[in-house]
């Protein structure tokens, strides 16, 4: 469990940065009631992530869509609503204190709360997208389709099969989102990362590279040409805020504050406002 200390020393941080980036997962979600994957009540515990691949997506896309009816029913059934964790990064944005947000979430709760540049890493459940022509539609319209028996749902331009707009298992990472979350993730001065197992790739590695020092690459972007990794630049600080220890707690991150998102931002934010005398 955390500490006042804990939230003083981030506070702190923060006050000093420069350049702020937050990096959020499903754990800053569940407080608005959408559940993580891999919690204790997470939806891998209901449902297979075997079964939510691209490949099986292309082989049987009606079957996928039966699938994703009652993965969209847990997601996004209550119609939720950002949550303190959320506001509190909006208000940071207000302050000059976040740049961005690098989300994994497909929730569309931070653009609710107020924050303006949301990079959204693995797309957006709220949304489709046809595979053919690329038009992207709202969710409630496939649904419509897809509950009056269309199944897969199709495009109302060029009747190709409607995909939901969040990134399956073996897709790509949106090229726009991936370049910028890496730019990001390289200039930032303070990274801080809330609510991710970090056992998910690549978005896992974006705090490996925030820490990176002059000479010091990651191996699983070692593709990466060295002169563009290496940034003459002195590390970031990396912050994480979570549940549970991760793999990156002691690894990467400077230091763990262990406990609810919801509780602890909303403190921290209270503490730069103190420090910057608001
Ligand atoms: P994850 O489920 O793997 O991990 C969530 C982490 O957050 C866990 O370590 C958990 O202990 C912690 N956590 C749970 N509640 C918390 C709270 N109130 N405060 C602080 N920490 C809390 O999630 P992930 O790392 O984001 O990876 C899962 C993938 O699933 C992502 O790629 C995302 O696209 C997708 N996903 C999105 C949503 C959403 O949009 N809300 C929901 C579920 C899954
Ligand atoms: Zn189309």
């Amino acid at each position: 469990m955390y500490t006042e200390e804990e939230i003083k020393k981030a506070a702190r941080d923060i006050v000093s940065a420069e350049k702020i980036v937050a990096l959020t997962g499903a754990g800053i979600s569940t407080e608005s009631g959408i559940p993580d994957f891999r919690g204790t009540d997470g939806i891998w515990t209901k449902f297979d992530p075997d079964d939510f691949t691209y490949s099986k997506f292309i082989k049987n896309p009606a079957n996928y869509w039966k699938m994703s009816l009652e993965l969209g029913k847990l997601l996004l059934s209550v119609e939720p609503k950002p949550n303190p964790a959320h506001l509190a990064l909006a208000k940071l944005e207000k302050l000059g204190k976040l740049r961005c947000i690098i989300t994994q979430n497909v929730d569309g709760l931070h653009q609710l709360a107020g924050n303006t540049d949301v990079i959204e890493f693995h797309g957006n459940l709220r949304r489709v997208v046809c595979i053919v022509c690329g038009e992207r539609f709202p969710y409630d319209l496939a649904i419509r389709k897809a509950s009056d028996g269309e199944l897969p749902p199709r495009c109302e331009k060029c009747n190709g099969i409607l995909k939901p707009d969040a990134v399956l298992f073996e897709e790509p990472i949106p090229k726009y989102a991936l370049d910028r979350s890496l730019e990001e993730a390289r200039n930032c001065d303070l990274m801080i990362v809330i609510g991710t197992s970090a056992v998910v790739y690549p978005a896992a590695e974006l705090p490996r590279i925030a820490k990176e020092r002059d000479g010091y690459r990651m191996s699983l972007f070692g593709l990466y040409p060295a002169d563009r990794v290496m940034t003459h630049k002195k590390g970031a600080k990396v912050i994480e805020i979570n549940a549970e220890p991760t793999p990156l707690t002691g690894v990467v991150s400077d230091y763990l504050i262990e406990g609810k998102a919801g509780e602890i931002l909303p403190k921290i934010l209270r503490e730069v406002e103190r420090l910057l005398g608001l």
